[in-house]
């Protein structure tokens, strides 16, 4: 998620950011040390800390995976936090898509004031990627606090965010907080599936008009720490890619494998394949890769930075280029990316292949149409042989929500009272969230979460998920004070 920090743990020699120039940072403030953060919470007046925990372990302790899980029991769970704060039954929702008895979730609404402005709304997913026990250190569906961390499944992918909305809905309600505008909130199922219905789709195309705001927040990317755990950047979300599966198929007569044939199902499709690991997509620039560079170019300095202005100034200046693309995370937000993910081929040892066939999935620069990635990709294949084509769709494509500064302003001022001198930094996102059904349904969608994440981000859908536990609390509180300025302006 958050791509400062693949390179962030080994850079201390490397001219990425050297104690000497953390020094120097911190002598202006642009960094707060770590150990600061709980007097800033302090300073901030939270109560109901311990009330938040409880919820955030019964929704982490809720298994929500698609195999044996119960995203429609979860949200059940949540909804009695909402109705025992005070929120009368119609505005509290459990909504279960016909045929999928445990996905449901849940939509909620504190109503505002001023019927004139539209809402805004709260989105999480509350599903999370499969977690086995015996790969796991500690229990994945158990919250674990050690050693200032959270883990869990879902403790940071994203439980976390999640479990903040339910309790600023709770909070709210709590202190007789009147917003001009109503606060909706949505949680959802089958983000973490391709294959799975997604939630915040099926919202789309059944409750538009009770999930209508003028516009959502959810997940995407977080502040970024250094190995050492200074604060680097808040990053927001300023557009993401698409994921899209392309497969190459090649079929063919077969025949004994004790004659062989030059015209071999299998070779046809490992040289299309190899063909794509030697290809690169050509470098392109919009406004969020543009902001994230020239507001990282400032903070990382050195080569690399420079190799950002030089790469803003010039997209073709290949030895710059060069010097990004050893970051998977800037490599890849700076292109379309397709990388072959499945293999499949033959029907027996004995026989020569009748048919082979390649998953290549990619990541598409945003405003890409498919069908231009689908030419390239047979151009690529080089092979009549070789069959490209798309499998499935996962609903049109949108441009990205523009960051306005009526979004922009609200996120810098509260970043500036909880994280003194800490940018704020737009980011092209790799991966993909819900954005993408919301987006296109007319709701901008964006991406922001104020919960600042180590340098390994968090092994989010990997082994032994965690999060920082003060991240965590921060991110509470930067939440908090977020939705109600957004709430009443
Ligand atoms: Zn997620």
């Amino acid at each position: 998620m958050a791509r400062y920090n693949a390179e962030a743990s080994k850079n201390e020699n490397k001219g990425w950011i050297s104690m000497n120039q953390i020094e120097k940072l911190l002598a202006i403030g642009a960094c707060t040390l770590w150990a600061s953060s709980a007097a800033v919470h302090a300073a901030a007046g939270d109560d109901g800390i311990a009330r938040f925990r409880a919820t955030y372990k019964e929704l982490v302790e809720t298994n929500t995976s698609l195999s044996v899980g119960d995203c429609t029991l979860a949200a059940q769970r949540m909804a009695a936090h909402l109705k025992q704060a005070g929120y009368p039954d119609e505005d509290v929702r459990i909504f279960v898509p016909d045929g999928h008895p445990k996905e449901g979730g849940l939509i909620a609404v504190l109503h505002g004031t001023d019927p004139k402005l539209k809402a805004i709304l709260m989105l999480a997913h509350v599903d999370v990627v499969e977690a086995k026990r015996e790969d796991w250190t500690r229990d994945p569906f158990t919250l674990i606090e050690e050693d200032g961390y959270f883990y869990g499944r879902g403790t940071s992918d994203m439980k976390a965010q999640a479990a903040i909305w339910v309790d600023n809905m709770v909070r709210f309600r709590e202190e007789g907080f009147k917003p001009k505008r109503s606060i909706k909130l949505a949680l959802t199922c089958g983000e973490e599936t391709n294959s799975a219905l997604n939630g915040a789709g099926w919202l789309a195309e059944h409750e538009r008009a009770a999930i209508d705001a003028q516009f959502a927040l959810t997940e995407g990317v977080d502040g970024d720490l250094d190995a050492q755990g200074h604060r680097i950047a808040l990053e927001i979300l300023a557009a993401e890619k698409i994921s899209q599966n392309f497969v190459f198929e090649v079929t063919n007569a077969g025949g004994h494998s004790s004659r062989p044939v030059p015209d071999n199902a299998i070779y046809h499709l490992v040289r299309a394949v190899d063909r794509v690991s030697q290809y690169e997509f050509p470098v392109q620039l919009n406004d969020a890769n543009r902001a994230y560079f020239t507001g990282m170019a400032k903070i990382v300095g050195g080569e690399k930075g420079a190799a950002m202005t030089a790469v803003l100034a010039n997209p073709s200046d290949g030895a710059a280029v060069a010097i990004l693309d050893k970051n998977v995370d800037w490599h890849a937000m700076l292109r379309t990316t397709c990388v072959a993910t499945m293999l499949s081929a033959g029907h027996a040892t004995n026989a020569l292949p009748q048919r082979a066939s390649a998953n290549i999935n990619c990541r598409i620069f945003p405003g890409v149409p498919r069908e231009e990635v689908l030419t390239q990709l047979s151009k690529i294949a080089a092979d009549p042989a070789v069959k490209v084509s798309i499998p499935e769709v996962r609903g049109p494509i949108a441009p990205p929500a523009p960051l306005t500064p009526q979004i922009l302003k609200p996120i810098e001022t509260v970043a500036h009272q909880l994280w003194p001198g800490v940018p704020v930094v737009p980011a092209l996102e790799p991966g993909a969230s819900d954005a993408q059904f919301l987006n296109p349904a007319g709701i901008p969608t964006y991406g922001v979460t104020g919960i600042f994440t180590d340098p390994d981000g968090g092994h989010i859908h990997g082994l032994n998920e965690r999060v920082r536990v003060q991240s965590v609390y921060e991110g509470r509180t930067f939440l908090y004070r977020l939705v109600k300025m957004y709430a009443n302006q």
